[in-house]
């Protein structure tokens, strides 16, 4: 241990164990007994490959999240819950992160890390049982005028039910049935597509499929409102937004209770979403020819050095054309499922299949890598957000305008090719689904945990413990390698004992084997 192993080893053996591979380094001061030590706390990567560790667990805990709402027998309590601790801690320790990545950023740094640790924070935060960004919603919601709000589709409507459990069925036998609904959604054709690569590229509408991505949210959450008014009741969800091999979103969403399959299709054919923005067709400025910023006037046209329309100039100037219409593709998939039968968890093991993964990753050929190329090209200069700089190409100051901007060099990650246009979060969960929050799910493991090992899981005194950030070059922080090294015997230590633990009750206690995955 005294020669530091190259970080990449250390790496894959933390990753073979299943141990965080980019661990936050946090001081801990112990009140009771005066020691200050240096804790590594996991990243809590929730997706894709930064740490396939947290990643992973991230993933099993939402595969418990799952299971446990989907069939519920028992209407969910929800009230809002005072802030606890932990949110307040959260909350402090992200504004302590932003300063340090703000600081970095100051001296010239790179701040990819520091921009990954705060996203994982954000969502943390969410999962924590709060809503919203800790940076907030300042601006009220635009209010539209009449004319252009998005008609109600021509869908029945039934009158709503105050549940969120669907219907039970009762058997000759007595036996009491609780159908419920496994549905995926995908977009529709932009041109013909042979294993996932479009036949023909240059007829191949990578605009509009560029544009369907950057709004699928939307989409998704108007199929919920259509749902909810066709069901009479508060229908509850899980969902994944997940990529098809032709570069789409799709959606697979598990649905507490059940209605007719024709009557999903119907409200999947009668769902689309209206963008409502400013025309991005026709390119006013690109290359070298670009607005210039003014201070206290904003940008300017080069040629006239007239102000362009800001934002919400712009917006009161539409067209009578909404910018892009989205729907759904004719492949509605609806399936009946059971509570409790191997369907119900094969569906969820196949709702949670990519989650790990990014949208653009696994392109195994040229052909695929092509196409990725082409649409990531397609994303470039589409307006992502009204803030996206991009809006200058198409003469309009984005909302928020500010010097330095630059059509094409939006950093959002929409326009990333990890990706592809789909921004939002990957797993869709409504309120009322499981009755518990992530963090009560964590919880709920690491009690099992303890308990097959014997212990009591007392909780923590909140203020029993000071954590602080490390400063950089603190000569306690032992190398990465090293660190990882150590908390992969620790977890080898564990794993043992529960191993031994779990022989010696073999025969008396087979319950505990269930859980067995998940504790690994
Ligand atoms: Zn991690
Ligand atoms: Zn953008």
């Amino acid at each position: 241990m005294a020669q530091p192993l190259a970080r990449e080893v250390a790496e894959e053996v933390a990753k073979l164990n299943g141990v965080c591979v980019r661990p936050v380094a946090l001081r801990r001061l112990d009140l009771v007994t005066g020691k200050d030590e240096i804790i590594d706390v996991p990243c809590g990567a929730t997706l894709e490959s930064k740490c396939p560790s947290c990643a992973k667990r991230n993933r099993q805990l939402r595969m418990a999240q799952c299971r446990e709402g989907w069939h519920l027998t028992e209407e969910p309590i929800v009230t809002p819950d005072a802030a606890t601790e932990e949110q307040r801690w959260l909350v402090e320790f992200r504004a302590d992160m932003q300063a340090r990545r703000d600081a970095a950023e100051r001296a010239g740094e790179e701040t990819h890390d520091w921009d990954a640790v705060l996203e994982g924070l954000d969502e943390e935060i969410n999962e924590a049982g709060m809503r919203g960004t800790v940076v907030g919603r300042t601006a009220p919601k635009r209010v539209r005028s009449t004319r252009r709000r998005q008609d109600a589709p021509d869908l029945p409507k039934r009158k709503m039910a105050s549940t969120t459990l669907g219907r039970t069925f009762e058997a000759g036998d007595g036996k009491v049935y609780r159908p419920s609904l496994f549905v995926t959604l995908t977009l529709p054709s932009y041109g013909k597509v042979r294993d996932g690569v479009p036949v023909d590229p240059e007829t191949y509408d990578y605009r509009r499929a560029a544009r369907d991505a950057l709004h699928f949210s939307k989409l998704v959450d108007r199929f919920v409102q259509n749902l909810r008014r066709v069901a009479g009741y508060d229908v509850q969800y899980f969902a994944t937004v997940e990529p098809q091999k032709r570069l789409a979103p799709h959606l697979h969403m598990a649905i507490r209770g059940t209605l007719p399959r024709s009557e999903v299709k119907q409200i999947a054919a009668a769902t689309y979403h209206q963008v409502w923005w400013p025309q991005a067709d026709e390119v006013r400025f690109e290359g070298e020819h670009l607005p210039v910023w003014e201070e206290e006037a904003g940008y300017l046209d080069p040629d006239t050095g007239e102000v362009l329309p800001t934002w919400e100039q712009a917006l009161d100037h539409l067209d009578a054309e909404p910018l892009h219409m989205i729907r759904f593709g004719d492949q509605v998939d609806v399936k009946g499922v059971l509570a409790g039968t191997p369907d119900a968890d094969q569906s969820i093991r196949y709702l949670s299949k990519y989650l790990t993964k990014s949208l653009g990753e696994g392109l195994d050929n040229s052909a695929q890598r092509h196409h990725t190329a082409r649409f990531v090209e397609a994303l470039r200069y589409e307006p992502c957000s009204p803030t996206c700089p991009n809006w200058l190409r198409y003469g309009v100051q984005p909302k928020g305008a500010k010097p330095g901007m630059a059509p094409g060099r939006c950093r959002s990650k929409a326009h990333k090719p990890e990706h592809l246009g789909y921004a939002g979060r990957r797993v869709l969960v409504s309120r009322k689904w499981s009755n518990k929050t992530l963090a009560e799910h964590k919880q709920d493991r690491r009690t099992w945990v303890l308990e097959a090992l014997g212990q009591t899981d007392e909780p923590t005194d909140q203020h029993r413990y000071v954590w602080r950030p490390v400063k950089p070059g603190d000569p306690d922080l032992a190398p990465v390698g090293m660190r990882l090294l150590r908390s992969v015997a620790e977890r080898q230590r564990w794993r043992a004992h529960l191993r031994e633990l779990e022989a010696r009750a073999s025969g008396q206690d087979l319950s505990a084997t269930e859980h067995e995955g998940r504790a690994a």
